[in-house]
């Protein structure tokens, strides 16, 4: 057997085939003898030396992830740690970056705020103009579909087509959708990042990220920002998200029914003024729905009719089974009520996650919390 075959099977051969993957709560591996170790250094993106690279429970973790979206997935302790780790193995000084209006607030800030600190020029527009935006200089193009407030979707293929032109990079936050209901990378996406605090680990008890990326960009990546950066996951984490990502399809599936039939109740109820969702805006966005994605997963924001704080706090505080929480796509349905940042914009809004429990027990609850106002 070659020597780097060795190392890589060093897992198989001590694992003693559990039926759930074990947790290497470790922070380096031991060698036998120095040419093993003098190899090992030399491939440490083959290998494992040290858990800041490579560990077996985040390799079998990124396996999986890697292979539904069909890319190489790195992990990273929060959606957070990957997003900035992907955008700073990208963004240069000197050259022009494009971001998504609209998109995760966190990750607007880094475009906003932090950029232009380290002389990046960088721009958010709408993602209706990001096309118009492009220049030769623009080295990358970050953007969500859907977004996760409004839930506008972008014709993501076009997109990249246009910043391949130019040779930039495009990453999409495919944290909504999951690898089930949206395959970035065959629309031409370089870089898929999930947050996989919310439907991949989908039990809201570990937080996570993930960056998948074209094969050829991988060692790139591993070799220099993601190493350097260290915003590694816990092999416990990442344990806890392979324990859930074994039901995403029956979550997903799950999920996706009851936020259909409760948007279709709220639709219908005369204190809701919309509901908005991917699809639910001009014919053009439909079209772009069932292009692009196979299905709606949990959230959703409603705009109700009365737009007081004094409605608002009524509603949100007689709901039994919504709890009101920040985050979203795990068991429990949660509640986010966007008046709590005060801008008028934001009145009368509500940001909802469903969760894992039947649809009739969640519709009744927001019939009994909204026919008060009736
Ligand atoms: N992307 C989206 C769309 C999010 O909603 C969030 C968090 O809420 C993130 C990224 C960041 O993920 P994390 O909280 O795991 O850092």
């Amino acid at each position: 057997m070659k020597k780097i075959d060795f190392i890589l099977n060093l897992l198989s051969e001590e694992a003693n085939d559990p039926i759930t993957p074990a947790i290497f709560q470790t922070s380096n591996f031991r060698f036998r003898n120095v040419d093993l170790f003098r190899e090992a250094l030399s491939y440490e993106e083959h290998g494992l030396v040290y858990s800041r690279g490579n560990n077996p429970t985040l390799n079998t973790l990124a396996d999986k992830l890697g292979a539904l979206e069909g890319g190489r997935a790195l992990l990273f302790s929060s959606g957070m740690g990957a997003i900035s780790t992907a955008i700073l193995s990208v963004a240069r000084a000197g050259k022009h970056a494009l971001c998504i209006e609209g998109a995760y607030s966190w990750t607007d800030k880094i475009f906003r705020v932090m950029l232009p600190h380290y002389g990046v020029d960088s721009e958010i527009v709408p993602g209706c103009e990001i096309i118009d935006h492009i220049r030769p200089e623009t080295n990358l193009v970050y953007i969500e579909s859907p977004l996760t407030k409004t839930f506008e979707v972008i014709d993501i293929k076009a997109v990249c087509e246009a910043a391949h032109r130019v040779g930039a990079i495009v990453m999409l936050d495919n944290s909504y959708s999951t690898p089930l209901l949206q395959r970035p990378l065959e629309m031409g996406v370089d870089v898929v990042l999930h947050s996989t605090t919310k439907y991949i680990s989908g039990h809201s008890d570990a937080v996570g990220g993930v960056a998948i990326c074209r094969e050829d960009m991988y060692s790139q990546l591993f070799n220099n920002e993601f190493l350097a950066f260290g915003a590694i996951m816990s092999p416990f984490n990442a344990w806890l998200t392979l324990r859930g990502l074994r039901t995403l399809p029956v979550r997903m599936n799950h999920i996706s029914n009851t936020a259909k039939h409760v948007i279709d109740f709220l639709q219908k109820h005369p204190q809701v003024e919309k509901v908005l969702y991917p699809g639910s805006h001009p014919a053009a966005q439909k079209k772009l729905f069932k292009q692009q994605m196979s299905g709606l997963s949990g959230l959703f924001t409603v705009v109700f009719k009365n737009k007081s704080p004094e409605f608002m706090k009524k509603f949100c505080e007689s709901l039994h089974y919504f709890q009101m929480a920040v985050s979203w796509g795990g068991h429990e349905s949660l509640l986010l009520p966007y008046s709590l940042w005060k801008s008028s914009e934001n009145s009368g809004m509500a940001r909802f996650s469903i969760g894992m429990e039947d649809s009739q027990t969640l519709i009744s609850d927001l019939q009994d919390a909204l026919d008060q106002f009736n």
